[in-house]
């Protein structure tokens, strides 16, 4: 599978469209879901194609998936949410339910959040 150029966050990320961004660095953004299933529900998306974790683990340098990783930390310690709690997801593919296909990890936050998953 090709990466679309086109997709929304691609956009995001070349400022055509706008987002609340919450951070950003030279390897990565991140900004507030439009749709927020939580009282905290931020994105954290990698500067560079890359279509989901499994793509980005395939061709990522170790020196932006180490960014990313502190890209994370810092948002969650912005949240002050590494007491309460939090869960980071991310999705891949159809049984995954990913629906824009940039990688894109999400913090959920300032609620309890219940399972891992609903039942099916
Ligand atoms: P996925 O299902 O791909 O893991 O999650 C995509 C997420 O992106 C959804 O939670 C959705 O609400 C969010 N989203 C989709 N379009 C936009 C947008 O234009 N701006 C922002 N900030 N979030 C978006």
């Amino acid at each position: 599978m090709e990466y679309d150029k086109n997709n929304i966050f691609a956009r995001i990320l070349r400022k055509e469209i706008p987002a609340d961004i919450v951070y950003e660095d030279n390897y990565t953004l991140a900004f507030h879901d439009i749709n927020p299933k939580a009282p905290i529900h931020i994105l954290v998306i990698p500067k560079g194609d890359f279509i989901s974790f499994f793509d980005f683990a395939e061709k990522a340098t170790p020196e932006l998936m180490v960014a990313f990783d502190k890209a994370i930390h810092h948002v969650i310690h912005t949240f002050d949410l590494q007491n309460e709690g939090f869960r980071i997801l991310s999705n891949h593919g159809v049984h995954g339910g990913q629906e824009v296909p940039h990688y894109h990890v999400h913090i959920f936050g300032g609620r309890p959040l219940g399972r891992m998953l609903p039942e099916k």
